[in-house]
This record gives structure tokens, C-alpha cells and sequence, in this order.
């Protein structure tokens, strides 16, 4: 059963949770995931209390614009992020439309972060108003996980005036779900054995990575929940939806043993492809480099790490390995930066004369961008980079689809 996590009952969910670590071998971990609510424009109602009780959305202009937040009295309507604004005008006209002030919802942003690290030095940021905790040592300073979740709740909307939903869980998964179920300003804990009674009824579009041709299949073979995939076999998942699917029937399981990951903890950040048949041509090399790079690029950003040492390596169909780096001006966490310095390098290696089984793009020498947000987001006059606005938009998109949904264009060209 899904505990009920408002504030009335946190006291029992508290001591539930408390219990069963207690009868858990000290390995099990405590993982909480915070989400604002409704974030850009609860912090434009905190700016301008005259706003509060009223649909409020946040975006582009009225006539072109793409809604990026509405609140919670405008979703009633069926507003939500990524519609037309003219769209959300025709189901909420009354509401009020306001710009997007990044510069001062990542200023809010920053005060939130750091409440975070009060409780906690392994924060994983997710995005602007998003991240995983572990908590796991914290018990001793700060009490049990559902307090500590408390505590946070408490603290932000008492330094900072805004209400943020938690998940508590032993993972990040369920602790992502658990926090989307009460919102807003919910608290959701699981406890680990009840853990599989939590997920099981859970409809599976909620499966992270799903895509519309993954649910179709699954709907073709009556998988409806959480549940119904888990009671699958196996290697049943494994023939009809490969490796992905696996992957989704360990996390209908409640199986998620992602560490939370923080960019002090990082030396570099790679990824390296060993390729079905050699490559030989120039182009295929650059393909795979872009998506390499492309990949690269956004973990680093999903850490809020920049690096300056770009490094290449190169595998020869006879297992001869060869590594090239290059030092760059600035620290760059753009995969379009990366692509065109593990370019040049490609140039300093026997590529063309030699056939290449394996091609790996690496990045070292990172830094972190103060609280794990990256404070460079935004130009000084508050508007922000174009570039790293796609990024992030792109990032966005990846972390609700899925690594494979968006490839640059020349990507596609292998895929059929
Ligand atoms: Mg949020």
C-alpha cells in the first residue's frame, strides 16, 4: 500500500519507514526526490501576491509562444508545458501570461539548492527545480528520511516562501514516482517492503523511457501495470523488447541501484561505442562521434560539471589502442564543442589508414558550477544563451523520452 504522505499522517509514515531500515541490512538506501511545484510561476505569484488563486502561465509571447509553466489553477483547464500558448488561451482565457525570468527563478533556485546541502552532500541536481538526495547518512543528524523530507519541506517554504513535493524511497526511481503522487506540496513515502504493492498498480505509461510504440506492444499483450511486466518472464521480456525492455521490468521490480551522483565525485565523464563492423569511412566516424559527443555533453550538464580536456580514443580493428586530447581555451559542457575538438583530434590518429572497431569521447579536468545548477545559464542581463537554451531544452526532452528519441539529424541517416 502507498502510504499516505500528507503532512497529517507524517508522523506514522515517519515511524514506519524508521522501522523497516531498522530491520534492513545497513546496505539499503535512503533516496529522496524533490520537485517544485509548479515553479516558475509559483515564484511569480511569491513576486506578486495579487496573483495567487489565479491561472497563471509562463511563457512565450500570446500569439507564437510555447507555455513553459502554468499553475496549478490553470492546468485545471488543461493547460501544461510544451502547448502552443495560443492553444492554452483558448482553454484559460483568463489567465495571466508572464515572460519567463530565468535569472530569477535560478536566484530562487540557488536558495533552494542550498537548503538541500544543509541535510545532505550527495545532491544529484535534475534540473532548475529538481533532484535526487541521498540520505542515507544523514539519519543520525537529522532523523529518519520522511523527517528529513519534512524538514526540507518545512525549511523551503520558510526561507523561501514555495512548496516542494518529496518522494521518499530506497531508490531513485520509486522515489520520482512517489514524489509526483500527491502534488502539490505532497510527501510520498515507501517503504521498502511495501515497495512492490506501491508499483504494481501503476499504470505503464509511467514507465520512464516508454515510448508509444514500446506502450502499443505492451498494450498488445495485456501488460497494463507495473505488475503486469513484472510477472513476465524474463526472457520472455528479453525476446519480444530487448534490452530496454529488461531494463524496464527491473524497474517495475522496484530493481534500481543508480547511485545518486554528485560532480564533485567525477574525474571525467565518457562514453565509447564498440562498433558491430569496423568503421573505415569518414562519415560513419563522424556520426558516431556527434552522438558520443552529443551524450557526453548532456550528462555533463545533468551534473552541472564543465570540462576542459577533451579526449579521443581510437581502437584499431587489431585491439592497438590510441588516445588523443586536447586542451580547450574555456571549459565546455557542449557535445557541439566536444564534436569539433574529438574531430580535429581524429585527424592526429591513423584513422582512414587503419580500420576502427571502437571510437570513445571523453571529458576531464571538470569543475562544478557552484550548487550543481549551472550558474553560467543565463548572460548577465538575464537573458539567456541560445545555445544552452537548446541544450536544455533538449535535455528536457531526453530525460522524459528517453536517450534514444533525439538524435541529430545526421544520426538518423544509420538508423533504419
Ligand atoms: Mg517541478
Amino acid at each position: 500500500m502507498v502510504l499516505p504522505g500528507r503532512y497529517p499522517t507524517i508522523e506514522e509514515n515517519a515511524v514506519d519507514l524508521h522501522c523497516c531500515l531498522m530491520e534492513t541490512p545497513a546496505a539499503s538506501k535512503c533516496i529522496l526526490h524533490l520537485d517544485m511545484d509548479a515553479f516558475y510561476p509559483a515564484v511569480e505569484v511569491l513576486d506578486n501576491p495579487a496573483l495567487k488563486g489565479k491561472p497563471v502561465i509562463v511563457g512565450g509571447s500570446r500569439r507564437r509562444g510555447v507555455v513553459s509553466s502554468a499553475s496549478y489553477e490553470a492546468r485545471r483547464f488543461g493547460v501544461h508545458s510544451a502547448q502552443p500558448m495560443a492553444a492554452a488561451l483558448r482553454l484559460c482565457p483568463d489567465a495571466v501570461v508572464l515572460p519567463v525570468r530565468m535569472a530569477r527563478y535560478k536566484e530562487v533556485s540557488g536558495r533552494i539548492f542550498e537548503i538541500f546541502y544543509r541535510f545532505t552532500p550527495l545532491v544529484e541536481p535534475l534540473s532548475i527545480d529538481e533532484a535526487f538526495l541521498d540520505v542515507t547518512g544523514s539519519a543520525r543528524l537529522f532523523g529518519p528520511p520522511a523527517e528529513i523530507a519534512r524538514k526540507i519541506k518545512k525549511t523551503v517554504f520558510k526561507e523561501c516562501g514555495l512548496t516542494v513535493s518529496a518522494g521518499v524511497a530506497g531508490s531513485k526511481f520509486v522515489a520520482k514516482i512517489a514524489s509526483d503522487m500527491e502534488k502539490p506540496d505532497g510527501l510520498t513515502v515507501v517503504a521498502p517492503e511495501k515497495e512492490r504493492a506501491f508499483l504494481d498498480p501503476l499504470p505503464i505509461e509511467r514507465m520512464w523511457g516508454a515510448g508509444k510504440v514500446m506502450q502499443a506492444a505492451f498494450r498488445k499483450f495485456n501488460i497494463r501495470t507495473f505488475g503486469d511486466l513484472r510477472r513476465m518472464p524474463e526472457e520472455w521480456i528479453r525476446e519480444k523488447f530487448g534490452k530496454a525492455g529488461l531494463q524496464m521490468h527491473r524497474l517495475a521490480s522496484g530493481r534500481d541501484a543508480r547511485e545518486v551522483v554528485t560532480g564533485y565525485d567525477m574525474k571525467s565523464i565518457g562514453h565509447e561505442k564498440t562498433f558491430d563492423r569496423d568503421i573505415v569511412d569518414l562519415e560513419g566516424a563522424k556520426r558516431e562521434l556527434l552522438g558520443l559527443s552529443g551524450r557526453v555533453g548532456r550528462r555533463m550538464r545533468r551534473y552541472g560539471v564543465s570540462g576542459k580536456t577533451v579526449t579521443l580514443k581510437v581502437k584499431y580493428a587489431d585491439f592497438v589502442l590510441a588516445t588523443r586530447s586536447g586542451t580547450l581555451a574555456r571549459p565546455t559542457d557542449d557535445g557541439v564543442v566536444i564534436y569539433d575538438t574529438v574531430c580535429r583530434l581524429l585527424a592526429k590518429t591513423a584513422f582512414g589508414k587503419r580500420p576502427v572497431r571502437l571510437l570513445g569521447v571523453s571529458v576531464s579536468h571538470l569543475s562544478h558550477a557552484g550548487t550543481g545548477i549551472q550558474l553560467d545559464l543565463f548572460r548577465r542581463d538575464g537573458t539567456w544563451n541560445k545555445r544552452k537554451r537548446l541544450n536544455v531544452a533538449l535535455d528536457r526532452l531526453h530525460e522524459k523520452f528517453g536517450e534514444e528519441s533525439i538524435l541529430p539529424g545526421t544520426l538518423l541517416v544509420k538508423k533504419s
